[in-house]
């Protein structure tokens, strides 16, 4: 194994310090930085940039493992490569489709049926990601942290080995680390044929050509936006779900959501579970699963399997053991305090890795930028999860901030809640003439007191950018009488939640007439 001198290995600027001899043939050195980061993804990069902003030595490790299928992409973690952007845009692309289809009544001559093509898609959108990765390492260039694309594991407690694909070796210390490696999907490897003949959101956004008719299996947010897209463009998609879609969210909101989607194509398979994938003597796959509902076995082929399972934490390769970070052993998660220390002091995580955190990109950023500015600038605050807004970006979006009903009702009793909704028709849909039933706007607030906002639940267009302001709200303790005092804008589905009067409680038609 070829040994690298840190000097040789280092991409990018900052100068080495403090070296001290070797270690088993290595270039060893000894709190040569201020901050060692694992993970070059949301959280990691935002951890590393403003401790260097804080004029602190820092360095960043980060190595994708291709997936089983080989994909593989560059520097920016989940979020960037196979996650929030690329799915976004091709949610976008999906969008497009719907629009397209309203067009004609709007006045718009446009061949029917247009026409969707993947490669174009694709190619387009993992040229703007490229471009991400490339900003990524521009940005930790000009910072002057030092980025290695090397896998890394723990020494000790202050060392950290890296090793490259080819397999050479740099081993740097630290006397602040952070861990932030985030998950990569499951594979069901109990289900024959699932990991030869699957693929994950991993490869999905990097196909070259369509998948064809797709059967995604999994009924959670990855599941179900990817299916939404799928769908969105014209292909033949099913989405198969062993339970209950959207597990932790307002189950009414979630079957809204569902709802919205097998009418306008997607096929749901409910209480099924897969039991086998073959692969066919024309590469079409034939899956195998049961049905738990009628206890019968059930088939069909597809072009494409796509596993949204769940997403296992990348603890494996770390060496915690070694160094005593102590993790879930349910979960594989590394366990954290409020300030996302370990069990070993200088030790930190941040991210998709951490036990009991949303698995969100902003939560992972700012839990990483806050924890720089304990450690380098005297900070003393904390990054706070609760009240977390979140958008599933399904073909109807659904945005939340706050409490489900559910939890609601369980936390404080359904006596002492009020939950006000409203069936809105968003404007846009009305000359398109496009089903409403599923927009729905849902708030639960204290009954007594001051009618605190506990929670916020909205389905239709644009729900992220409805949310987030209200996510402010919520932040600030926002009441109902206030919401109330709140000037609507209008024509808008946002200004509908200002205007939420009618109250489950009361069994009145919560159905919106009129402006
Ligand atoms: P990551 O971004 O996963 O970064 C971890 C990095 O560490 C990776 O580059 C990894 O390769 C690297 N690494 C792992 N082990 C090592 C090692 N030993 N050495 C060196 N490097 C290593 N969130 C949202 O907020 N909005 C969305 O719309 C959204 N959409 C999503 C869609 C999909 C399909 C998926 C899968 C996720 C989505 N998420 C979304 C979640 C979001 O992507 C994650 O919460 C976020 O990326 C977590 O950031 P992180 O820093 O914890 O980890
Ligand atoms: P989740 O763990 O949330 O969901 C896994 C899903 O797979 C569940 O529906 C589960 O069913 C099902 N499942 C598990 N095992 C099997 C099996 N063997 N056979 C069939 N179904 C199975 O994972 P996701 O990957 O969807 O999401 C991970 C996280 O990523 C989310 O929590 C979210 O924070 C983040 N994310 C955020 C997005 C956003 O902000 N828009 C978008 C995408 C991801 P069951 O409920 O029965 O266990």
């Amino acid at each position: 194994m070829a040994a690298l001198c840190l000097s040789s290995a280092r991409r990018w600027g900052a100068a080495v310090t403090r070296s001290r001899g070797t270690r088993g043939g290595v270039t060893a050195t000894h709190d040569e930085y201020d901050l060692l980061v694992i993970g070059g993804g949301s959280g990691g990069l935002a951890c590393a940039k403003e401790a260097a902003k804080l004029g602190k030595v820092v360095a960043v490790f980060d190595y994708v493992d291709p997936s089983p299928r080989g994909t593989k992409w560059g520097i920016g973690g989940t979020c960037v490569n196979v996650g929030c952007i690329p799915k976004k845009l091709m949610h976008q692309a999906a969008l497009l489709g719907g629009a397209l289809k309203d067009a004609p009544r709007y006045g718009w001559n446009i061949p029917h049926p247009a026409q969707h093509d993947w490669s174009t898609m694709a190619q387009a959108v993992q040229n703007y990601v490229k471009s991400l990765n490339w900003g990524h390492r521009v940005q930790l260039k000009d910072k002057k942290v030092t980025y290695f694309n090397m896998k890394a594991s723990f020494l000790d407690e202050n060392t950290v080995r890296g090793l490259t694909k080819a397999g050479k070796e740099a081993v740097v210390t630290a006397r602040n680390i952070v861990i932030a490696t985030g998950g990569r999907p499951k594979y069901p490897t109990h289900i024959p044929g699932a990991v030869e003949n699957g693929i994950t959101s991993d490869d999905l956004f990097w196909l070259k050509s369509s998948p064809g008719k797709t059967l995604v299996v999994g009924g959670s947010y990855v599941s179900l936006e990817c299916a939404g897209f799928l769908s969105g463009i014209g292909l033949d998609t099913t989405a198969m779900v062993r339970s209950i879609p959207l597990r932790g969210f307002d189950q009414q909101m979630a079957a809204l959501v569902t709802d919205y989607m097998a009418s306008y194509g997607t096929r749901f398979l409910w209480k099924c579970t897969p039991s086998g994938v073959e692969k066919l003597q024309n590469d079409k796959l034939r899956v195998t699963w049961k049905n738990t509902h009628s206890g019968k076995e059930e088939m069909d082929v597809f072009d494409t399997v796509m596993w949204a399972v769940g997403r296992a934490p990348e603890t494996k390769h770390l060496n915690l053991e070694k160094v005593g970070v102590r993790i879930n052993s349910d979960t594989g998660k590394i366990i954290v305090d409020a300030s996302e220390a370990t069990s070993v002091p200088h030790i930190f995580a941040i991210g998709d890795i951490t036990e009991g955190r949303p698995e969100l990109t902003p939560t992972a950023i700012a839990a990483g930028k806050l924890l720089a500015l304990r450690l380098f600038d005297n900070a003393t605050e904390l990054m706070d999860y609760d009240n977390v807004p979140t958008t599933v970006f399904t073909p109807l979006e659904y945005g939340c901030v706050g409490m489900s009903e559910e939890a609601a009702a369980e936390r404080y009793g359904e006596d002492a809640i009020e939950v006000f909704h409203a069936f809105y028709k968003p404007l846009e849909f009305t000359v398109a003439e496009r089903d409403a039933a599923q927009c729905y706007i849902k708030m639960i607030c204290l009954r007594e007191k001051d009618q605190r906002l506990l929670g916020l639940h909205f389905t239709g267009p644009n729900a992220g950018e409805v949310i987030q302001g209200f996510a402010l709200g919520m932040k600030c303790g926002a009441t109902y009488p206030q919401l109330m005092r709140t000037v609507g804008i209008h024509p808008t589905s946002a200004e509908e939640v200002t205007k939420l009067h009618i109250t489950k409680r009361s069994g009145l038609d919560p159905t919106v007439t009129g402006c």
